[in-house]
């Protein structure tokens, strides 16, 4: 009784996810088409038509490949449930393995490999077709192949053992064994920020120490101002995969880096980088980041918990298509866990507006650390080059963007910006 209840629950949010989704994006391409035509007013002297007709085509083409996308995760998220696929795959996976630890570890594993060849056209057209149109596309294929041969092989080698650390909690630990759980992966959460700026982003690309003098002096000045230190200031050749430019910083305690790729050095002035470091510096100096991280623990803290309550449910295995009983008696942790991380986006979606909003209103307080600590004319022509040479749209849907973006449209941006520095 729960579990068909729980099962038309299931699908009563997926359909409602789609039907909000493909809603979201033909307002997002009904919007941007309509002022395809011409740059917005306050633009029109720095970007060209052409460009503002590229960034439309752009987002247009990334919006229907979303829709694709979505299609294609919800099938299968549909077959893995509610039509027997993991039922299926697990009493495969336990004819090879026998009971125990090994099984649960070969369905983790079996079914990560699956979903990401099912998911491995879609990135290859998006990186070799949609990217390569608009001119953003650096890679080869021979580097995506091997990207993603090493990103499956970190996986295990880091994934394995902390996924068997987590299903160990479970058996073991008692009724707690959530708590415990959280305790780790929070661990290794942090661990992870220690670990990916120093040795895992250098398995991907190259990080030079920035070497240009006056904008080096040009920066230290900044950071001297705003009390920040950081272990160091690093080029990341970028180019290698994409065109598109950034600038982020990494690691935290007294292991931070600042990097920047080397796309947006090339383009952005000195004065102009200052802006958008300065920009960044202001996420860190107002905490945001900080705050992330909490927030991030506290609900891994309130989905581990529900975990806790679930997993001992039946309805929750029979209402998406698994029968436990039919499942080896240790085999219920691993499927319980792939079950949760599977469904829980369908039940979590309508509440990413939230996120945004509040993503949001840290991009304008770091704006305004922006504007008091450098130039806000420099941040706002900083930002210009950058929608250009993204290909970022100046005319966005707003309902699509509050759904969605964790940045401000461009223009609200700037007027914000703009009021600053008046
Ligand atoms: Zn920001």
């Amino acid at each position: 009784m729960y579990s068909l209840a729980f099962s038309i629950l299931f699908v009563s949010f997926i359909i409602l996810t789609l039907i909000v989704r493909f809603w979201l994006a033909s307002r997002q391409i009904r919007h941007v088409l309509t002022h395809r035509s011409a740059v917005p007013a306050e633009f029109a002297e720095k970007i060209p038509l052409a460009a503002h007709q590229k960034a439309a085509d752009y987002t247009i083409a990334r919006t229907k490949l979303g829709l694709v996308s979505l299609l294609v995760s919800t099938g299968m998220l549909i077959a893995f449930t509610l039509l027997g696929g993991l039922q299926w795959l697990s009493l495969h996976v336990f004819q090879l393995t026998g009971p125990g630890m090994t099984y649960q570890l070969a369905l983790l594993a079996a079914f990560t490999v699956i979903s990401g060849l099912i998911d491995l056209p879609l990135d290859y057209y998006k990186q070799f077709n949609l990217e390569q149109r608009f001119g953003f596309n650096k890679m080869t294929p021979g580097l995506f192949f091997a990207d993603m041969l090493k990103g499956a092989l970190l996986a295990a080698v880091i994934g394995l053992p902390l996924i068997w650390l987590v299903l160990t909690l479970m058996e073991k630990s008692g009724a707690l064994w959530w708590f415990y759980a959280w305790a780790v992966w929070s661990g290794f959460q942090l661990l992870m920020m220690v670990l990916y700026p120093t040795v895992i982003a250098p398995l991907f690309n190259k990080f030079t120490p920035l070497e240009d003098a006056a904008l080096k002096q040009r920066i230290e000045g900044l950071m001297e101002r705003v009390g920040f230190a950081s272990k160091g200031l690093f080029v990341m050749d970028g180019s290698k995969r994409s065109a598109h430019g950034n600038a982020y910083f990494s690691g935290f305690g007294a292991n931070k880096r600042i990097v920047f790729f080397d796309t947006l050095l090339s383009r952005l002035q000195p004065q102009e980088i200052e802006a958008v470091l300065a920009h960044e510096l202001g996420h860190f100096k107002l905490k945001h980041i900080i705050k992330r991280i909490a927030m991030m623990f506290a609900l891994s803290l309130g989905f581990l918990a529900l975990l806790g309550y679930l997993k001992n449910q039946l309805w929750f295995y029979t209402g998406l298509g698994v029968d436990p009983l039919l499942l080896p008696a240790q085999g219920n942790d691993a499927m319980a866990l792939l079950l949760f991380m599977l469904v829980l986006p369908v039940f979590t979606f309508l509440f990413g507006p939230l996120t945004s909003l509040s993503s949001r209103k840290h991009e304008f307080e770091a704006d305004a650390f922006a504007a008091k600590h450098s130039q806000a004319a420099d941040l706002v022509s900083a930002l210009v080059k950058m929608y250009e040479d993204n290909a970022s749209t100046l005319t966005p849907d707003p309902l699509h963007s509050a759904f969605y973006d964790s940045h401000p449209p461009a223009s609200v941006r700037i007027r914000h910006l703009h009021a600053a520095a008046a």
